[in-house]
């Protein structure tokens, strides 16, 4: 996983190698500063796929999602794929090489059988948690241990006085996606609970599907930390919170 070299603010896509005064400079470039800087070999590519100046920020913000969604693994062919569902055949590391693995595989199969529960029978355990499910209505995109996606359609429910959707829509979709991602090996003997949070709301809700990424950052014996980030149906970044949970017997904790 790499940052861009440019705005060291999105993930690498494009990796290029450039030689200047006989030194060779490696420059890694995000969707956006890969568009920006017109990248040859790139660039072309991006306008035929439909980028352009009106829709490269949503399209950047999805690349990012998508980069979360594959555990911080992805690069400009694959982002292709998804956005045009369809294969590609070019080379995506136009102008340099790749770097030495660009989508390194994030764990075995074993571990990953282990750590992917089965959807169903998660939403069903799930459906325990009320107040998220019945009364909020969040539904669970996604389960696995460190890594959940939850997604809500807010209705007149979630609005607050003046249109907007209410902070708490953000808190309950966090402390779920983030419950889902900790307790989703149901027969685990440990249950984490939430102990701490720190909300920070980044932009305005206009509209449409929220949905919520949680990714765990820091795993430890009693405590881990999660990030969660809340997107639009644009892929539009809107708050960022940070979880801190506390790791505790099941039995204490019924469901
Ligand atoms: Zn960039």
């Amino acid at each position: 996983m790499a940052i861009c070299s440019f705005c060291y603010d999105r993930q690498a896509i494009a990796f290029t190698t450039r030689v200047v005064n006989g030194e060779s400079m490696n420059e890694n470039y995000c969707l956006k500063c890969a568009y920006l800087s017109k990248v040859p070999g790139i660039f072309e590519h991006m306008v035929s796929a439909g980028i352009n100046d009106e829709n490269i920020d949503a399209m950047a913000d999805k690349v990012e999602i998508m980069m979360l969604e594959n555990g911080g693994n992805g690069d400009f062919q694959s982002f292709f794929k998804n956005l045009k569902n369809q294969e590609t055949d070019y080379h995506p590391f136009a102008g340099g090489k790749a770097p030495e693995s660009p989508a390194p595989v994030r764990e075995d199969t074993d571990k990953k059988e282990e750590n992917m529960p089965d959807l169903e029978e998660v939403r069903k355990f799930f459906e325990g948690d009320k107040y998220a499910t019945e009364a909020t209505g969040i539904v669970i995109e996604k389960a696995e241990k460190g890594h959940s996606v939850v997604s809500l359609e807010p209705d007149g429910r979630h609005l607050n006085a003046v249109g907007g959707l209410m902070g708490a829509v953000y808190y309950t979709m966090a402390d779920f996606a983030f419950a889902v991602a900790e307790n989703c090996i149901l027969d685990s003997d440990t249950i984490t609970v939430t102990q701490a949070t720190q909300m920070n709301f980044l932009r305005s809700w206009h509209g449409g599907k929220v949905t919520c990424t949680a990714d765990i950052v820091k795993d430890g014996r009693y405590i881990c930390l999660y990030e969660v980030k809340a997107f639009d149906k644009n892929g539009t970044e809107l708050a960022l919170i940070i979880v801190n949970g506390f790791k505790t017997a099941r039995n204490k904790h019924p469901a």
